[in-house]
């Protein structure tokens, strides 16, 4: 579970099947500059280990 200590955003693994909760919450962040926490830590503000970030939607 990936969730926003900004907002009451949150994702889960069984609410989207074609995008992982953590690309989710990556986009959230991405959109609204909030900070995601989850069990596996917070998301770092700066992801070097995603190069397909884009504000274009496909
Ligand atoms: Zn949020």
């Amino acid at each position: 579970m990936k969730y926003c200590l900004n907002c009451d955003w949150q994702a889960s693994a069984t609410d989207d099947s074609d995008r992982s909760p953590s690309r989710k919450a990556i986009d959230h962040h991405v959109e609204t500059g909030h900070t995601i926490d989850s069990s596996d830590g917070v998301i770092p503000l700066t992801i070097v280990d995603e190069p397909a970030i884009s504000l274009v939607r496909e």
